[in-house]
């Protein structure tokens, strides 16, 4: 393995985070990042780990992995902070999914039966009891529940740290170099195009986010059905007397935009997000921010004294089912790593592990199986 010479297009949390697992494997590996390393939809996140919250009846696959990936993380959280000596914010609190109003408790409801028709750990509470826990919380809140287990990490302090691992491990990070084309002889990856001629690769992983699909040299059939969605975002300061302590996400039937208030060890309160396609657009919009600022508001109204700190918006890479594109593809040699839409930070250490494992050994495992771009080729 040393001797072979892998290339990954993208420097985000998943590119990065298998670069940092191959390279301390022994690989020669080399990232090239169109810009920043990170500053993408990995910088954009809110870090929540919500498999739970997230659950959806129709995607018992997705819900599997992201159960899986959360297992995984205090081994994550443990390596990565030892290989780059700094914290990456890894918070227990849990979460708790409130409703406002009859409309909202009836959504909720529904959420919790699915919930449990799936198995999953969760707890319902009455607006008292949810308010027992959070203090934070209107008095409107008529019910909520309760996902312990569903956690967090500071996305930004983890992509610092995947940096520093990878490139202490011997990893090499191109910067502002972005990849024009994938070369390919006879159905075999061989190596890329970059603004400084052709690099040979004896193995290439694409994981260019929202951007995978721009990227030339495949044929029509390979390429990885993956679309922006955009999120706008805003970060409060919280001060004494309004502190939130677990995740918080709101369900509103009525209105466009539910919300999450997610509580930094350093003293932000992250308020997110819209979803909208809109292509490559990254405007902020008075209509997005004020969602987000009413549905902070409403479910803790102690936001409205806040000082205002940080708006952006962000690209989740969205696949056409929701679930990421992981491993083989028809090309030889090209591994996919892509399209984690809503749960990248989430899937980040299993996609990792798992991907690092595919390339060590050449076995897809049973895991990514069901995740391959193969599902979308009839
Ligand atoms: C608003 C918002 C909130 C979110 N909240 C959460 C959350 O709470 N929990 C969660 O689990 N997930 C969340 N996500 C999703 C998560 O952020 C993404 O799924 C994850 O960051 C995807 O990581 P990535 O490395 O694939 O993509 P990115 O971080 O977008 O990285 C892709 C990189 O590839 C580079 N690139 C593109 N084209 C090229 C090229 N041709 N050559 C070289 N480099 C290239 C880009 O510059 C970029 O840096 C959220 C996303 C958004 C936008």
């Amino acid at each position: 393995m040393e001797n072979k010479k892998i290339i990954i297009i993208g420097g985000g949390v998943i590119g990065l985070g298998i670069g940092w697992q191959l390279a301390k494997a022994g690989a020669t590996v080399t990232i090239y990042e169109r810009a920043q390393a990170g500053r993408a939809a990995s910088w954009a996140a809110a870090g929540m780990l919500a498999p739970l919250a997230e659950a959806h009846s129709e995607e018992p696959e997705l819900l599997k992995l992201g159960c899986q990936s959360l297992e995984r993380y205090p081994q994550w959280v443990n390596e990565l902070e030892n290989d780059a000596e700094m914290s990456i914010g890894y918070r227990v609190e849990g979460t708790l999914v409130v409703g406002l109003e009859p409309d909202d408790t009836h959504q909720l409801r529904h959420l919790y039966t699915a919930q449990q028709d799936l198995g999953l750990d969760v707890e319902w509470l009455t607006g008292r009891e949810a308010r027992e826990i959070e203090s934070a919380l209107s008095p409107r809140v008529t019910a909520a529940i309760r996902c312990a287990t569903d956690y967090q990490v500071d996305n930004r302090l983890m992509v610092t740290a995947l940096q520093r691992a990878y490139q202490a491990c011997g990893g090499v990070l191109h910067e502002n170099s972005a990849i024009e084309k994938i070369v390919t002889v006879n159905g075999v990856a061989t190596g890329v195009q970059t603004q400084n001629g052709f690099q040979a690769a004896d193995v290439l992983i694409l994981a260019a986010g929202c951007w995978s699909a721009q990227v030339e040299g495949l044929p029509d059939t390979t390429i990885p059905p993956v679309r922006p969605v955009k999120g706008q975002m805003l970060a409060l300061q919280m001060e004494e007397g309004i502190t939130v302590k677990n995740v918080i996400r709101t369900v509103r039937a009525r209105y466009p935009t539910s919300v999450y208030l997610v509580p930094r060890t350093d003293g932000r309160l992250i308020v997110g997000a819209t979803s909208e396609e809109m292509g490559f657009d990254t405007r902020l919009t008075a209509g997005g921010v004020f969602e987000l600022l009413r549905g902070a508001w409403e479910a803790v109204p102690g936001v409205y004294e806040l000082p205002l700190l940080e708006t952006w918006t962000g690209l989740r890479p969205g696949s056409r089912d929701n679930a990421p594109i992981l491993g083989k593809t028809p090309v030889e040699n090209l591994v996919y790593a892509t399209g984690h839409y809503r749960n990248g930070i989430l899937l980040t250490p299993i996609t990792a592990y798992e991907i690092a494992k595919l390339i060590l050994t050449g076995e897809t495992s049973e895991t990514i199986a069901p995740f391959q771009l193969d599902r979308f080729i009839m």
